[in-house]
């Protein structure tokens, strides 16, 4: 999942020319969608789909905390699907428990693999840093693809979740995508640019970032291009995600 910097609430933007201050709070919360959508791309913040769809995402449910409901700081972006009510909904969220993408290194985390699959990296050892992995991942029900035994068959529906729920196939689609692109680019056919501009229209960065693994020219070009991107979450030339609070002690990704 990408990791994404927000802009903060007083902060001066410049919007189709013209000069906008991002607000403490939007009410109602719809009207931060396109300065949402300017910071952070056309993206949704978890499943990274590009969508002209995309909802004012409240980090914390507008149910458990109402002051929240028209807060900046509380907005993220998502679709339909990963917002909806088989997914994040109104679950409750405990920021001291949870990775989120606009506060800690979310791709870090998770590893994005062919087929669609998501899990957790293995690279996050600690029991207490999988347990927030593992909140963000059923929160938004990223893991949610055929075969994945977490998930076990139920009357309603075979795979354990709604068969409308194609995020994982996007995915798949992505990679294949993504591989024939890598196939164009070892080839010479292709530039890292190129390759960065057709990924910036499609969305499923992780996706992308994946399959380049071994192409620091092309992951460069993707931070770059995806609006909110953010750069302190990777190795300066390697560009492989690190942790985001390398300082922290107690927790560093
Ligand atoms: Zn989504």
């Amino acid at each position: 999942m990408r990791p994404v910097t927000k802009w903060r609430a007083g902060q001066m933007i410049l919007q189709n020319g013209n000069q906008v201050t991002v607000l403490e709070n939007y009410s109602p919360y719809g009207n931060a969608n396109s300065i949402l959508q300017l910071n952070l791309g056309n993206y949704c913040s978890y499943c990274e789909i590009f969508s002209s769809d995309l909802e004012v995402e409240h980090v914390i449910p507008k149910n458990q905390n109402d002051s929240k409901k028209t807060e900046w700081d509380n907005f993220l972006l998502a679709c339909g699907r990963c917002n909806g009510k088989d997914n994040k909904s109104n679950k409750l969220v405990d920021l001291n428990n949870i990775y989120l993408p606009h506060l800690q290194n979310t791709l870090f985390i998770f590893e994005y693999k062919e087929g669609g699959l998501v899990a957790i990296h293995p690279q996050v050892e600690q029991n207490n840093q999988k347990t927030k992995a593992n909140a963000l991942l059923n929160l938004v029900g990223l893991d949610k693809y055929p075969g994945n035994p977490k998930y076990s068959p139920t009357q309603r529906h075979k795979m354990g979740f709604p068969e409308n729920d194609k995020r994982w196939e996007h995915r798949r689609t992505a990679w294949e995508k993504a591989m024939r692109k890598l196939k164009a680019l070892e080839n010479g056919e292709i530039s890292a640019k190129a390759v960065a501009r057709f990924a910036e229209e499609r969305g499923f960065f992780s996706v992308w970032l994946s399959v380049f693994y071994a192409h620091p020219d092309v992951k460069h070009e993707m931070i770059s291009l995806f609006k909110g991107t953010e750069i302190t979450c990777f190795a300066t030339s390697t560009f492989n995600p690190i942790p985001r609070s390398p300082n922290n002690q107690i927790d560093p990704i």
